[in-house]
């Protein structure tokens, strides 16, 4: 079987996207790349009844590798990011605060300093049907410069050079998303600047090394 570790990671991710309330159903995709292949969860798939079998393995270019399940129909919008950026992992999600947001604002602003894990203020990509090439472009050009995008009316995608990062930075995007509708119902929030953004961004390069480190012996 290709990608046995990288399949395995991708159920458990699966399961905790569900535990974590980052989605709902069977809504949201996950894949995580090696070498030239992808790994992606299949189409329409209940996470609880997810195996490592069940996920598919494509090329760079989205084609199937592998006889099995059908693969995702968001392979667009995930082998766009894999060309577009160095990302290892892509998580899409729908998650509540950040659909909810979607559907009203173009951009999330900075309103708390972890946005800087995302790179900063987290632009909305302009609505199209989910699957869509036009939606796999939207989506990677709203992202430039960023690890994460917000999809108008649909959900949110985020990135990064691991498993562990792409999901963190989808679990920090929903909750500055509903940290903001809140400050939002209470009144005009206070924003921080952009240089306390970059400032932040630099810090959080080395925050936790040293605990991992430890951790891992
Ligand atoms: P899939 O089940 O095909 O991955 O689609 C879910 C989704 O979120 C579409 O945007
Ligand atoms: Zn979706």
């Amino acid at each position: 079987m290709l990608l046995h570790d990288e399949r395995v990671q991708l159920v458990e991710y699966c399961r905790r996207m569900q535990a974590d309330e980052l989605t709902v159903g069977t809504s949201g995709n996950l894949s995580v790349r090696s070498g030239n292949h992808i790994a992606i969860t299949p189409s329409g798939v209940p996470y609880a009844e997810l195996t490592p079998e069940s996920i598919c393995v494509l090329d760079l270019a989205g084609n199937r590798v592998e006889d099995g399940l059908e693969p995702s129909t968001e392979v667009p919008m995930h082998t766009q990011v894999y060309a577009q950026t160095d990302a290892v992992a892509v998580v899409h999600t729908h998650p509540l605060y950040a659909c909810t947001l979607s559907a009203l604002i173009d951009e999330l602003p900075p309103v708390h300093y972890m946005i800087a894990l995302l790179g900063g203020p987290v632009r909305v990509a302009p609505y199209a049907t989910f699957g869509s090439p036009e939606l796999a472009r939207n989506s990677v050009r709203a992202m430039a410069g960023r690890f994460g995008v917000i999809l108008q009316n649909h959900g949110a995608t985020t990135y990064g050079d691991s498993l562990a990062k792409a999901y963190t930075r989808s679990v920090y995007l929903e909750w500055v998303c509903r940290m903001y509708y809140q400050a939002r119902l209470l009144g005009e929030p206070n924003l921080l600047p952009a240089e306390e953004i970059e400032r932040v961004a630099a810090k959080l390069d080395s925050y936790g090394q040293s605990a991992a480190a430890r951790r891992r012996g």
